[in-house]
Protein backbone atom coordinates (compact mmCIF):
# COMPACT_ATOMS: atom_id res chain seq x y z
CA UNK A 1 0.00 0.00 0.00
CA UNK A 2 1.48 3.56 -1.15
CA UNK A 3 1.69 5.48 2.39
CA UNK A 4 -0.11 8.78 2.23
CA UNK A 5 2.81 11.74 2.98
CA UNK A 6 1.15 14.20 5.42
CA UNK A 7 2.64 17.97 5.25
CA UNK A 8 3.02 20.83 7.56
CA UNK A 9 0.92 23.74 6.41
CA UNK A 10 3.32 26.94 7.32
CA UNK A 11 2.90 30.41 5.63
CA UNK A 12 0.62 29.02 3.15
CA UNK A 13 2.57 25.87 1.94
CA UNK A 14 2.87 22.53 2.56
CA UNK A 15 6.17 21.60 3.64
CA UNK A 16 8.07 18.84 5.17
CA UNK A 17 9.10 19.02 8.73
CA UNK A 18 12.52 20.54 9.16
CA UNK A 19 13.82 17.38 10.95
CA UNK A 20 12.96 15.14 8.00
CA UNK A 21 10.91 12.92 10.58
CA UNK A 22 7.44 11.31 10.12
CA UNK A 23 5.49 8.92 12.85
CA UNK A 24 3.65 6.38 11.56
CA UNK A 25 -0.13 6.65 11.26
CA UNK A 26 -2.45 3.98 11.59
CA UNK A 27 -6.06 2.74 10.47
CA UNK A 28 -7.26 1.25 13.39
CA UNK A 29 -9.93 -0.45 11.71
CA UNK A 30 -7.61 -2.67 9.69
CA UNK A 31 -4.36 -2.10 12.77
CA UNK A 32 -2.27 -1.40 9.14
CA UNK A 33 0.16 1.88 8.69
CA UNK A 34 -1.59 4.08 6.09
CA UNK A 35 0.07 7.47 6.35
CA UNK A 36 3.37 9.54 7.32
CA UNK A 37 2.59 12.01 9.92
CA UNK A 38 5.59 15.24 10.23
CA UNK A 39 7.19 14.70 13.37
CA UNK A 40 7.62 18.16 14.34
CA UNK A 41 9.71 20.06 16.53
CA UNK A 42 10.35 23.53 18.26
CA UNK A 43 11.94 24.44 14.97
CA UNK A 44 8.66 23.61 13.17
CA UNK A 45 6.47 25.90 15.67
CA UNK A 46 9.03 28.77 15.75
CA UNK A 47 8.53 28.90 11.69
CA UNK A 48 5.01 29.21 11.70
CA UNK A 49 4.95 31.50 14.78
CA UNK A 50 7.18 34.11 11.99
CA UNK A 51 4.68 33.38 9.61
CA UNK A 52 1.94 33.81 11.95
CA UNK A 53 3.97 37.22 13.12
CA UNK A 54 4.11 38.47 9.61
CA UNK A 55 0.25 37.62 8.96
CA UNK A 56 -1.31 39.65 11.99
CA UNK A 57 -1.28 43.06 11.20
CA UNK A 58 -3.21 42.62 7.56
CA UNK A 59 -5.44 40.25 8.45
CA UNK A 60 -6.39 41.88 11.89
CA UNK A 61 -6.98 45.59 9.95
CA UNK A 62 -8.94 43.39 7.33
CA UNK A 63 -12.34 44.15 7.13
CA UNK A 64 -14.74 42.09 8.72
CA UNK A 65 -16.84 41.71 6.00
CA UNK A 66 -13.47 40.23 4.39
CA UNK A 67 -12.90 37.94 6.96
CA UNK A 68 -16.73 36.81 6.74
CA UNK A 69 -16.53 36.07 3.17
CA UNK A 70 -13.46 34.01 3.72
CA UNK A 71 -14.77 31.92 6.54
CA UNK A 72 -18.05 31.28 4.65
CA UNK A 73 -15.99 29.84 1.75
CA UNK A 74 -13.96 27.55 3.84
CA UNK A 75 -17.75 26.20 5.21
CA UNK A 76 -18.43 25.62 1.71
CA UNK A 77 -15.04 24.07 0.68
CA UNK A 78 -15.92 21.49 3.25
CA UNK A 79 -19.16 20.91 2.04
CA UNK A 80 -17.69 20.23 -1.13
CA UNK A 81 -16.09 18.05 -0.22
CA UNK A 82 -17.32 16.14 2.44
CA UNK A 83 -16.80 12.63 1.30
CA UNK A 84 -13.11 13.00 0.81
CA UNK A 85 -13.50 14.53 4.35
CA UNK A 86 -15.21 11.99 6.25
CA UNK A 87 -13.14 8.80 4.39
CA UNK A 88 -10.82 10.85 5.95
CA UNK A 89 -11.90 10.89 9.14
CA UNK A 90 -13.00 7.79 9.51
CA UNK A 91 -9.53 6.18 8.29
CA UNK A 92 -7.81 8.08 10.91
CA UNK A 93 -10.44 7.75 13.83
CA UNK A 94 -11.72 4.33 13.32
CA UNK A 95 -15.38 5.93 13.55
CA UNK A 96 -18.17 4.64 11.29
CA UNK A 97 -18.45 7.41 7.71
CA UNK A 98 -21.81 8.00 8.58
CA UNK A 99 -21.25 9.49 11.55
CA UNK A 100 -18.10 11.11 10.05
CA UNK A 101 -20.19 12.86 7.76
CA UNK A 102 -22.07 14.42 9.83
CA UNK A 103 -19.08 16.30 12.19
CA UNK A 104 -18.08 17.17 8.77
CA UNK A 105 -21.24 18.69 8.47
CA UNK A 106 -20.99 20.85 11.76
CA UNK A 107 -17.58 21.64 10.89
CA UNK A 108 -18.45 23.28 8.33
CA UNK A 109 -21.35 25.06 10.85
CA UNK A 110 -18.60 26.45 12.87
CA UNK A 111 -17.12 28.22 10.33
CA UNK A 112 -20.13 29.63 9.01
CA UNK A 113 -21.19 30.92 12.75
CA UNK A 114 -18.12 32.29 13.46
CA UNK A 115 -17.90 34.24 10.00
CA UNK A 116 -21.19 35.99 10.75
CA UNK A 117 -19.68 36.35 14.09
CA UNK A 118 -16.84 38.59 12.42
CA UNK A 119 -19.35 40.95 11.66
CA UNK A 120 -21.91 40.69 14.27
CA UNK A 121 -20.03 40.56 17.58
CA UNK A 122 -20.79 43.98 19.55
CA UNK A 123 -18.57 45.35 22.56
CA UNK A 124 -20.41 47.30 25.37
CA UNK A 125 -20.12 50.97 25.96
CA UNK A 126 -21.69 52.96 29.23
CA UNK A 127 -22.01 56.50 29.61
CA UNK A 128 -20.73 58.03 33.16
CA UNK A 129 -23.18 60.14 33.77
CA UNK A 130 -22.44 63.04 31.48
CA UNK A 131 -19.19 63.34 31.90
CA UNK A 132 -17.33 60.62 29.66
CA UNK A 133 -18.34 57.59 27.35
CA UNK A 134 -16.48 54.41 27.99
CA UNK A 135 -16.90 51.68 25.25
CA UNK A 136 -14.62 48.48 24.68
CA UNK A 137 -12.63 47.59 22.64
CA UNK A 138 -12.29 43.87 21.47
CA UNK A 139 -9.09 43.09 19.53
CA UNK A 140 -7.42 40.72 18.77
CA UNK A 141 -5.15 38.74 20.90
CA UNK A 142 -2.00 38.14 18.45
CA UNK A 143 -0.70 34.58 17.86
CA UNK A 144 -2.81 32.19 19.51
CA UNK A 145 -1.99 28.16 19.98
CA UNK A 146 -4.54 25.65 19.16
CA UNK A 147 -4.44 22.44 20.02
CA UNK A 148 -7.04 19.65 19.56
CA UNK A 149 -7.66 15.84 20.46
CA UNK A 150 -8.35 12.60 18.84
CA UNK A 151 -12.08 11.82 19.47
CA UNK A 152 -13.85 14.33 17.06
CA UNK A 153 -10.78 15.37 14.95
CA UNK A 154 -12.13 18.28 13.03
CA UNK A 155 -14.99 19.42 14.58
CA UNK A 156 -12.94 19.86 17.45
CA UNK A 157 -10.23 21.78 15.70
CA UNK A 158 -12.63 24.05 13.71
CA UNK A 159 -14.48 24.79 17.16
CA UNK A 160 -10.97 26.25 17.98
CA UNK A 161 -9.80 27.88 14.25
CA UNK A 162 -12.79 28.90 13.49
CA UNK A 163 -13.48 31.84 16.00
CA UNK A 164 -9.72 32.77 16.50
CA UNK A 165 -9.86 33.66 12.88
CA UNK A 166 -13.28 35.62 13.01
CA UNK A 167 -11.81 37.92 16.00
CA UNK A 168 -8.80 38.56 13.64
CA UNK A 169 -5.86 36.31 15.31
CA UNK A 170 -3.22 34.58 13.59
CA UNK A 171 -2.83 30.73 14.25
CA UNK A 172 -0.78 28.21 15.03
CA UNK A 173 -2.27 24.53 15.48
CA UNK A 174 -1.63 20.79 16.54
CA UNK A 175 -4.28 18.34 15.48
CA UNK A 176 -3.97 15.09 18.00
CA UNK A 177 -1.05 13.30 15.86
CA UNK A 178 -2.93 10.49 15.95
CA UNK A 179 -5.85 11.68 13.78
CA UNK A 180 -4.42 14.39 11.63
CA UNK A 181 -5.40 13.74 8.14
CA UNK A 182 -8.53 15.88 7.91
CA UNK A 183 -6.68 19.28 9.42
CA UNK A 184 -4.25 18.19 6.93
CA UNK A 185 -6.98 18.56 4.12
CA UNK A 186 -8.61 21.70 5.66
CA UNK A 187 -5.94 24.02 4.80
CA UNK A 188 -6.09 22.87 0.59
CA UNK A 189 -9.50 24.09 1.18
CA UNK A 190 -8.35 27.47 3.61
CA UNK A 191 -5.97 28.26 0.60
CA UNK A 192 -8.59 27.88 -1.78
CA UNK A 193 -10.70 30.22 0.44
CA UNK A 194 -8.37 33.11 0.04
CA UNK A 195 -7.57 32.73 3.96
CA UNK A 196 -3.72 35.00 3.51
CA UNK A 197 -0.71 33.08 3.82
CA UNK A 198 0.14 32.85 7.85
CA UNK A 199 -2.90 33.12 8.99
CA UNK A 200 -3.36 30.04 9.87
CA UNK A 201 -0.50 27.17 10.37
CA UNK A 202 -1.03 23.75 11.02
CA UNK A 203 2.18 21.86 12.73
CA UNK A 204 2.07 18.32 13.26
CA UNK A 205 3.27 16.22 15.69
CA UNK A 206 3.72 14.67 19.15
CA UNK A 207 2.50 16.55 22.16
CA UNK A 208 5.75 16.26 23.95
CA UNK A 209 7.89 17.66 21.55
CA UNK A 210 5.40 20.05 18.97
CA UNK A 211 2.15 20.69 21.57
CA UNK A 212 4.95 21.20 24.13
CA UNK A 213 6.90 23.97 21.78
CA UNK A 214 3.50 25.97 21.06
CA UNK A 215 2.91 25.89 24.85
CA UNK A 216 6.49 26.97 25.52
CA UNK A 217 6.02 30.17 23.02
CA UNK A 218 6.63 33.02 24.45
CA UNK A 219 5.16 34.67 21.20
CA UNK A 220 1.99 32.49 21.45
CA UNK A 221 -0.03 35.11 23.72
CA UNK A 222 -3.80 32.39 24.69
CA UNK A 223 -3.79 28.20 24.21
CA UNK A 224 -6.99 26.86 23.42
CA UNK A 225 -6.90 23.55 24.34
CA UNK A 226 -9.05 20.18 24.30
CA UNK A 227 -7.80 17.12 25.74
CA UNK A 228 -7.11 14.79 29.15
CA UNK A 229 -7.05 16.30 32.26
CA UNK A 230 -3.20 15.75 32.88
CA UNK A 231 -2.18 17.11 29.95
CA UNK A 232 -4.69 20.23 30.84
CA UNK A 233 -2.63 20.50 33.98
CA UNK A 234 0.78 20.57 33.13
CA UNK A 235 -0.41 23.01 30.49
CA UNK A 236 -1.84 25.29 33.19
CA UNK A 237 1.55 24.92 34.99
CA UNK A 238 3.51 26.36 31.68
CA UNK A 239 1.71 28.50 30.51
CA UNK A 240 0.49 30.03 34.23
CA UNK A 241 3.92 31.94 34.64
CA UNK A 242 4.05 33.54 30.71
CA UNK A 243 0.13 35.16 31.91
CA UNK A 244 -0.59 33.05 29.10
CA UNK A 245 -4.47 33.14 28.18
CA UNK A 246 -6.28 29.72 28.60
CA UNK A 247 -9.15 27.51 27.84
CA UNK A 248 -8.98 24.31 28.69
CA UNK A 249 -11.65 21.94 27.94
CA UNK A 250 -10.92 18.51 29.81
CA UNK A 251 -12.07 14.61 30.82
CA UNK A 252 -15.52 14.36 31.95
CA UNK A 253 -16.77 11.13 34.13
CA UNK A 254 -20.76 11.99 32.99
CA UNK A 255 -24.08 11.04 34.96
CA UNK A 256 -26.78 10.22 33.07
CA UNK A 257 -30.22 9.75 35.49
CA UNK A 258 -33.13 8.64 34.94
CA UNK A 259 -36.01 8.81 37.13
CA UNK A 260 -39.02 7.09 37.64
CA UNK A 261 -41.20 9.33 35.47
CA UNK A 262 -39.15 9.43 32.95
CA UNK A 263 -40.23 8.18 29.49
CA UNK A 264 -38.92 4.90 29.30
CA UNK A 265 -38.57 4.45 25.79
CA UNK A 266 -36.84 7.95 24.91
CA UNK A 267 -34.80 7.66 28.21
CA UNK A 268 -33.55 4.03 26.80
CA UNK A 269 -33.28 4.89 22.92
CA UNK A 270 -30.74 8.00 24.03
CA UNK A 271 -28.99 6.31 26.30
CA UNK A 272 -27.60 3.72 23.64
CA UNK A 273 -26.27 6.97 21.41
CA UNK A 274 -25.20 8.77 25.11
CA UNK A 275 -23.35 5.82 25.73
CA UNK A 276 -21.64 4.36 22.93
CA UNK A 277 -22.15 7.04 20.25
CA UNK A 278 -18.16 7.59 18.52
CA UNK A 279 -17.52 4.55 20.64
CA UNK A 280 -17.82 6.49 23.88
CA UNK A 281 -15.15 8.74 22.36
CA UNK A 282 -17.23 11.71 23.47
CA UNK A 283 -16.28 13.70 26.38
CA UNK A 284 -19.91 14.62 26.76
CA UNK A 285 -21.19 10.64 26.97
CA UNK A 286 -23.10 9.30 29.84
CA UNK A 287 -20.82 6.77 31.13
CA UNK A 288 -22.21 6.55 34.96
CA UNK A 289 -25.75 5.61 34.39
CA UNK A 290 -28.35 5.65 37.65
CA UNK A 291 -31.97 4.51 37.24
CA UNK A 292 -34.52 4.67 40.02
CA UNK A 293 -35.37 1.50 41.76
CA UNK A 294 -38.28 1.19 40.37
CA UNK A 295 -37.27 1.67 37.04
CA UNK A 296 -33.96 -0.40 37.11
CA UNK A 297 -34.92 -3.55 35.64
CA UNK A 298 -37.28 -2.01 32.58
CA UNK A 299 -34.66 -0.11 31.91
CA UNK A 300 -31.97 -3.20 32.16
CA UNK A 301 -33.64 -5.25 29.84
CA UNK A 302 -34.74 -2.56 27.18
CA UNK A 303 -30.89 -1.23 27.56
CA UNK A 304 -29.64 -4.77 26.97
CA UNK A 305 -31.83 -5.68 24.13
CA UNK A 306 -31.02 -2.07 22.31
CA UNK A 307 -27.16 -2.84 22.84
CA UNK A 308 -27.58 -6.48 21.56
CA UNK A 309 -28.22 -5.27 18.02
CA UNK A 310 -25.71 -2.50 17.90
CA UNK A 311 -23.62 -3.81 14.40
CA UNK A 312 -19.95 -3.54 15.56
CA UNK A 313 -17.35 -3.15 12.46
CA UNK A 314 -16.56 -2.35 9.10
CA UNK A 315 -16.39 1.82 9.03
CA UNK A 316 -17.61 2.02 5.74
CA UNK A 317 -20.97 -0.10 6.10
CA UNK A 318 -23.90 2.16 6.87
CA UNK A 319 -25.29 0.24 9.48
CA UNK A 320 -22.39 -0.13 12.05
CA UNK A 321 -23.02 1.43 14.85
CA UNK A 322 -19.71 0.63 16.62
CA UNK A 323 -16.47 1.91 15.02
CA UNK A 324 -13.10 0.76 16.04
CA UNK A 325 -11.03 2.23 19.09
CA UNK A 326 -8.50 5.29 18.11
CA UNK A 327 -5.47 3.68 18.56
CA UNK A 328 -3.78 0.52 20.15
CA UNK A 329 -2.74 1.80 23.32
CA UNK A 330 -5.86 3.34 23.66
CA UNK A 331 -8.03 0.25 22.86
CA UNK A 332 -5.30 -1.69 25.52
CA UNK A 333 -6.74 1.46 28.34
CA UNK A 334 -10.04 0.59 27.74
CA UNK A 335 -10.17 -3.34 27.65
CA UNK A 336 -7.86 -2.77 31.35
CA UNK A 337 -10.93 -0.63 32.88
CA UNK A 338 -13.20 -3.88 31.83
CA UNK A 339 -10.59 -5.58 33.47
CA UNK A 340 -10.56 -3.60 36.48
CA UNK A 341 -14.03 -3.21 36.66
CA UNK A 342 -14.41 -7.16 37.19
CA UNK A 343 -12.15 -7.03 39.82
CA UNK A 344 -13.88 -4.37 41.80
CA UNK A 345 -16.84 -6.43 41.81
CA UNK A 346 -18.55 -5.74 38.42
CA UNK A 347 -21.09 -7.84 36.74
CA UNK A 348 -20.14 -7.65 32.94
CA UNK A 349 -23.72 -7.61 31.57
CA UNK A 350 -23.02 -7.78 27.75
CA UNK A 351 -19.94 -6.87 25.80
CA UNK A 352 -16.56 -6.97 28.00
CA UNK A 353 -14.24 -8.28 25.13
CA UNK A 354 -12.65 -7.25 22.10
CA UNK A 355 -14.19 -8.05 18.74
CA UNK A 356 -12.83 -9.20 15.61
CA UNK A 357 -15.39 -8.83 12.68
CA UNK A 358 -14.44 -10.42 9.92
CA UNK A 359 -12.41 -8.75 7.39
CA UNK A 360 -11.52 -6.74 10.00
CA UNK A 361 -9.65 -9.02 12.62
CA UNK A 362 -6.13 -6.85 13.43
CA UNK A 363 -8.50 -3.51 14.08
CA UNK A 364 -9.05 -2.28 17.60
CA UNK A 365 -12.57 -3.16 18.27
CA UNK A 366 -14.10 -3.88 21.89
CA UNK A 367 -18.09 -4.22 22.00
CA UNK A 368 -20.63 -2.28 23.92
CA UNK A 369 -20.00 -3.04 27.71
CA UNK A 370 -22.54 -2.60 30.26
CA UNK A 371 -21.37 -3.50 33.70
CA UNK A 372 -23.51 -3.76 37.13
CA UNK A 373 -22.73 -3.92 40.80
CA UNK A 374 -19.96 -1.17 41.04
CA UNK A 375 -20.35 1.45 43.84
CA UNK A 376 -19.83 4.30 43.02
CA UNK A 377 -16.81 5.38 44.84
CA UNK A 378 -14.62 2.39 42.78
CA UNK A 379 -12.12 3.58 40.44
CA UNK A 380 -14.47 2.42 37.36
CA UNK A 381 -16.83 5.10 38.88
CA UNK A 382 -13.82 7.77 39.29
CA UNK A 383 -12.04 7.58 36.22
CA UNK A 384 -12.34 8.20 32.57
CA UNK A 385 -12.36 5.53 30.46
CA UNK A 386 -13.20 7.20 27.58
CA UNK A 387 -14.40 4.27 25.30
CA UNK A 388 -17.34 2.22 25.33
CA UNK A 389 -18.10 1.33 28.75
CA UNK A 390 -20.82 2.39 30.84
CA UNK A 391 -21.97 1.36 34.78
CA UNK A 392 -25.06 1.00 35.94
CA UNK A 393 -26.57 1.56 39.33
CA UNK A 394 -29.86 2.28 41.07
CA UNK A 395 -30.67 4.65 43.31
CA UNK A 396 -34.00 5.35 45.53
CA UNK A 397 -34.02 9.13 46.33
CA UNK A 398 -33.14 12.55 44.41
CA UNK A 399 -30.83 13.35 47.23
CA UNK A 400 -29.05 10.08 46.79
CA UNK A 401 -28.74 10.39 43.66
CA UNK A 402 -27.26 13.86 43.77
CA UNK A 403 -24.85 12.99 45.66
CA UNK A 404 -23.88 10.13 44.05
CA UNK A 405 -23.96 12.29 40.42
CA UNK A 406 -21.69 15.13 42.11
CA UNK A 407 -19.18 12.31 43.64
CA UNK A 408 -16.76 12.99 40.99
CA UNK A 409 -13.65 15.05 40.20
CA UNK A 410 -15.30 16.07 36.83
CA UNK A 411 -18.13 18.17 36.03
CA UNK A 412 -18.82 18.73 32.08
CA UNK A 413 -21.92 17.76 31.28
CA UNK A 414 -24.87 15.49 33.02
CA UNK A 415 -28.22 14.30 31.75
CA UNK A 416 -31.39 14.01 33.34
CA UNK A 417 -34.61 11.83 32.61
CA UNK A 418 -37.73 12.94 34.55
CA UNK A 419 -41.14 14.43 33.52
CA UNK A 420 -41.43 16.30 36.63
CA UNK A 421 -40.78 20.12 35.69
CA UNK A 422 -39.93 21.23 38.90
CA UNK A 423 -37.71 18.11 40.03
CA UNK A 424 -35.74 19.00 36.12
CA UNK A 425 -35.21 22.50 37.53
CA UNK A 426 -34.18 21.55 41.60
CA UNK A 427 -31.57 18.84 39.96
CA UNK A 428 -30.41 21.66 37.20
CA UNK A 429 -29.33 23.74 39.45
CA UNK A 430 -27.90 21.85 41.78
CA UNK A 431 -25.47 19.56 39.45
CA UNK A 432 -22.35 20.29 39.54
CA UNK A 433 -21.49 20.57 35.81
CA UNK A 434 -20.86 22.89 32.69
CA UNK A 435 -23.77 21.47 30.45
CA UNK A 436 -27.14 19.67 31.72
CA UNK A 437 -29.53 18.40 29.65
CA UNK A 438 -33.30 17.53 30.47
CA UNK A 439 -34.85 14.45 28.43
CA UNK A 440 -31.75 14.79 25.53
CA UNK A 441 -28.60 14.92 24.96
CA UNK A 442 -25.75 16.39 23.04
CA UNK A 443 -28.40 19.00 21.52
CA UNK A 444 -26.21 21.44 20.88
CA UNK A 445 -27.00 25.04 19.88
CA UNK A 446 -23.99 26.79 18.74
CA UNK A 447 -25.10 29.71 20.54
CA UNK A 448 -24.41 28.52 23.98
CA UNK A 449 -21.50 28.29 26.22
CA UNK A 450 -19.45 24.84 26.36
CA UNK A 451 -16.96 24.09 29.17
CA UNK A 452 -16.70 22.10 32.12
CA UNK A 453 -15.95 22.21 35.91
CA UNK A 454 -14.01 20.94 38.76
CA UNK A 455 -11.04 18.65 36.77
CA UNK A 456 -13.20 18.94 33.41
CA UNK A 457 -11.76 22.82 32.91
CA UNK A 458 -11.59 26.35 32.99
CA UNK A 459 -12.71 28.69 30.44
CA UNK A 460 -15.73 28.09 27.93
CA UNK A 461 -15.80 27.34 24.05
CA UNK A 462 -18.79 28.38 21.79
CA UNK A 463 -20.68 31.35 20.98
CA UNK A 464 -19.67 34.71 21.82
CA UNK A 465 -18.09 33.01 25.06
CA UNK A 466 -15.14 31.72 22.28
CA UNK A 467 -15.15 35.43 20.92
CA UNK A 468 -14.34 36.45 23.94
CA UNK A 469 -11.59 34.38 24.64
CA UNK A 470 -9.95 35.21 21.43
CA UNK A 471 -10.48 38.89 21.81
CA UNK A 472 -8.83 41.03 24.66
CA UNK A 473 -11.46 44.11 25.94
CA UNK A 474 -10.06 47.29 26.43
CA UNK A 475 -12.02 49.96 28.13
CA UNK A 476 -11.47 53.20 26.58
CA UNK A 477 -13.15 56.61 28.46
CA UNK A 478 -13.74 59.62 26.82
CA UNK A 479 -14.82 62.83 28.22
CA UNK A 480 -17.56 64.81 27.06
P1 LIG B 1 -4.38 14.37 25.41
O1 LIG B 1 -4.47 15.27 26.56
O2 LIG B 1 -3.43 13.25 25.48
O3 LIG B 1 -4.00 15.19 24.09
C1 LIG B 1 -4.72 16.28 23.57
C2 LIG B 1 -3.80 17.06 22.63
O4 LIG B 1 -2.77 17.64 23.40
C3 LIG B 1 -3.10 16.20 21.58
O5 LIG B 1 -2.92 16.95 20.40
C4 LIG B 1 -1.80 15.91 22.28
O6 LIG B 1 -0.78 15.49 21.43
C5 LIG B 1 -1.51 17.25 22.91
N1 LIG B 1 -0.53 17.22 23.99
C6 LIG B 1 -0.15 16.17 24.76
N2 LIG B 1 0.82 16.56 25.62
C7 LIG B 1 1.04 17.88 25.41
C8 LIG B 1 1.91 18.86 25.99
N3 LIG B 1 2.78 18.57 26.95
N4 LIG B 1 1.85 20.13 25.53
C9 LIG B 1 0.99 20.46 24.55
N5 LIG B 1 0.18 19.58 23.94
C10 LIG B 1 0.18 18.30 24.37
O7 LIG B 1 -5.84 13.89 25.14
P2 LIG B 1 -6.30 12.89 24.01
O8 LIG B 1 -5.85 13.31 22.66
O9 LIG B 1 -5.96 11.53 24.50
O10 LIG B 1 -7.88 13.16 24.02
C11 LIG B 1 -8.75 12.51 24.87
C12 LIG B 1 -9.07 13.36 26.08
O11 LIG B 1 -9.64 14.58 25.67
C13 LIG B 1 -10.08 12.71 26.97
O12 LIG B 1 -9.64 12.77 28.30
C14 LIG B 1 -11.33 13.55 26.79
O13 LIG B 1 -12.17 13.62 27.87
C15 LIG B 1 -10.77 14.87 26.47
N6 LIG B 1 -11.73 15.62 25.68
C16 LIG B 1 -12.35 16.70 26.24
C17 LIG B 1 -13.31 17.41 25.56
C18 LIG B 1 -13.95 18.61 26.16
O14 LIG B 1 -14.43 19.45 25.42
N7 LIG B 1 -13.99 18.78 27.46
C19 LIG B 1 -13.70 17.05 24.20
C20 LIG B 1 -12.97 15.92 23.69
C21 LIG B 1 -12.01 15.24 24.41
P3 LIG B 1 -0.50 13.89 21.31
O15 LIG B 1 -1.66 13.35 20.57
O16 LIG B 1 0.76 13.80 20.58
O17 LIG B 1 -0.39 13.36 22.72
Amino acid sequence: MTLITLQNYIDGNYCAPTGGQYLEGFNPATGEVFSQVPDSREADVSLAVQAAKKALPAWKAMPADDRFRILNAIAEGIEANLTEFAEAESMDQGKPVWLAKTEMQRAAQNFRFYATAAIQFASESHQTDTRAINYTLRQPVGIVGCISPWNLPLYLFSWKIAPALAAGNCVVAKPSEFTPYTAYLLCRICNEAGLPAGVLNVVHGLGASCGQAIVDHPEIKAISFTGGTATGKHIASVAAPMFKKLSLELGGKNPNIIFDDADLEEAVKTTVRSSFLNQGEICLCGSRVFIHTRMYEAFKAMLLEQVAKMQVGDPADDKTRVGAIVSKPHFEKVLSYIELAKAEGGRVLCGGTAVKPPGFENGWFIAPTIIEGLSQSCRTNMEEIFGPVITIMPFETEEEVLGMANDTAYGLACTIWTTDLKRAHRMAEAIQSGIVWVNCWLLRDLRTPFGGVKQSGVGREGGWEAMRFFTEPKNVCIAY
